[in-house]
């Protein structure tokens, strides 16, 4: 049967990149009937941190991979038995040697033309000892051909493959050794991994062949690069799934975008339901070169995707940032909202939650756009309380108040009241509006003003409007 794994580093937060690669072999084994294994690789003791894991299963539960859907996790690091009899076993049939060369004698006979290790302590038969590493012994002549689902049969000159380290001078396996005897002990049939891999492959393939397995199928999915075409990295660009639940995007926006990054359903389709890039979705459909990951497109999938949404689902997604509580199990809680706790009131969101459902791109946008039914004062922007406070913004004002005092409550009918008191004054409605909205809501773009008013009710328009005019 097919088994595939993702095997994430616990070293940071968890990548767009790697979250696609988790999501094509999770697909990947569904389609084939398979499982899919999670392997945590904190070999790398000085950058892991046991949060880091846990940011990535909840991450991975965000996205649709729920922890009763895949084996695992298995800790890399409990491994290290296997990858040093591996090493041993390596040694042993005379598939590896020791080797005493240090890096600066290596350099130094290389000179400036350095093109890895030259086989300096390949015939020295030199035992275990201190300083001593392992070496695997790489073919002389041959090429390593890799079977690879996304690019075909890439083919590597075993002269260019140079005796590389398998174990250190401390008898610890180095990370390739370890990742292919974790997915020899995993039976791993398919390993589906970002492009970045591709030039260990020729390596790992020849030590699943000095083992005595058969190497598993490849398939190296494109680099993810940004706007310039270059990587995307950690410290330029944002890449942080996380950051991204965070500020509010929707977990099947996500998925669906993370999806269209080498591959895109039939028929220039774009948005589309899960179950449809379940079925459609094709490792060797993939494009191997490179994945611009467009964050103003996904933003725009996310505002699409949140117009989709059933009105009570909505003000369901958007309760984390109202009430500054977490937005998925386990993830730290969004910034507290500017208003008191006290002050919000689940009835009157309900009541403008239709009119945001359809301006904003981001869940976190539903704050600015709602906060002033929650303040107990508008907020003050000077910038746009200028702008509006016109000369003869006090007397509408005074008028917009005298009207509304009398109108009865509705935004239609507070619609007509400020029309004809911009008439009065030769104001079409939208110059007599500003005025009111920035008096009233504290800035001069937001939900439509007279379906505010009416939620806001009359009491507390009418103060603020006072309140503007004192
Ligand atoms: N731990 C490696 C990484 O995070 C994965 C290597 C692999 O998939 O084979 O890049």
């Amino acid at each position: 049967t097919v088994r595939v794994r993702f095997a994430p580093s616990p070293t940071g937060m968890f990548h767009v990149g790697g979250a696609r690669s988790a999501l094509q072999n999770w697909i990947y084994a569904r389609q084939h009937g398979g499982v899919f294994v999670l392997r945590i690789e904190d070999t790398d003791v000085a950058r892991n941190r046991p949060e880091w894991t846990e940011g990535i299963l909840d991450a991975l539960a965000w996205i649709g991979i729920a922890r009763d859907t895949y084996e695992g996790p298995y800790f890399q690091s409990t491994y290290a038995e296997q990858h040093c009899a591996a090493a041993h076993q390596l040694y042993t049939s005379g598939r590896a040697y020791y080797c005493d060369c240090t890096r600066e004698m290596i350099q130094e006979r290389a000179g400036a033309q350095f093109r890895g290790y030259d086989g300096f302590c390949r015939d020295r038969s030199l035992g275990p000892g201190e300083g001593r590493a392992l070496r695997f012994r790489t073919p002389d002549e041959g090429e390593t051909r890799v079977v690879d689902l996304v690019r075909g049969e890439p083919t590597f000159d075993n002269r260019l493959i140079e005796d590389f380290v398998i174990a250190r001078a401390d008898g610890s396996a180095v990370f390739l050794l370890a990742n292919v005897v974790d997915d020899m002990t995993m039976g791993i049939t398919h390993v589906i991994r970002a492009e970045e891999h591709l030039p260990n492959t020729p390596k790992q393939q020849l030590l699943w062949d000095a083992l005595g397995r058969t190497p598993p199928i490849w398939a190296h999915v494109p680099v993810v690069v940004n706007e310039k075409r270059q990587k995307l990295s950690k410290r330029r660009d944002k890449v942080a799934l996380e950051q991204y639940r965070d500020e509010g995007y929707l977990a099947d926006a996500m998925r669906n975008y993370l999806m269209l990054l080498g591959w895109a359903p039939a028929n220039d389709r774009e948005i589309v339901p899960w179950s449809v890039i379940e079925d459609e979705f094709r490792i060797e459909d993939v494009n191997p070169s490179p994945a611009f990951f467009d964050e103003k497109k996904l933003r725009a999938f996310n505002g699409e995707y949140i117009r989709a949404l059933p009105p009570a689902a909505f003000v369901e997604a958007c309760t984390p940032w109202l009430t500054g509580t977490p937005v998925a199990p386990g993830t730290t809680d969004v910034p507290a909202p500017p208003w008191p706790a006290a002050n919000f009131d689940p009835k009157v969101f309900e009541a403008l939650a239709p009119h945001a459902q359809t301006r904003i791109a981001l869940l976190s946008e539903i704050v600015p756009n709602v906060d002033f039914a929650f303040l107990d004062e508008p907020p003050t922007d000077e910038a746009a309380w200028a702008k509006a406070m016109k000369e003869g913004s006090a007397d509408l004002l005074d008028a917009a108040i005298a009207a509304f005092e009398s109108a009865s409550w509705e935004a239609e009918t507070l619609k007509s009241a400020l029309e004809a008191v911009g008439a009065e004054r030769g104001l079409k409605l939208g110059k007599a509006q500003a005025p009111v909205r920035v008096a009233v809501t504290g800035r001069s773009v937001g939900l439509p003003l007279f379906e505010s008013l009416e939620v806001l009710g009359r009491e507390r328009t009418l103060s603020r409007l006072r309140a503007a005019r004192a």
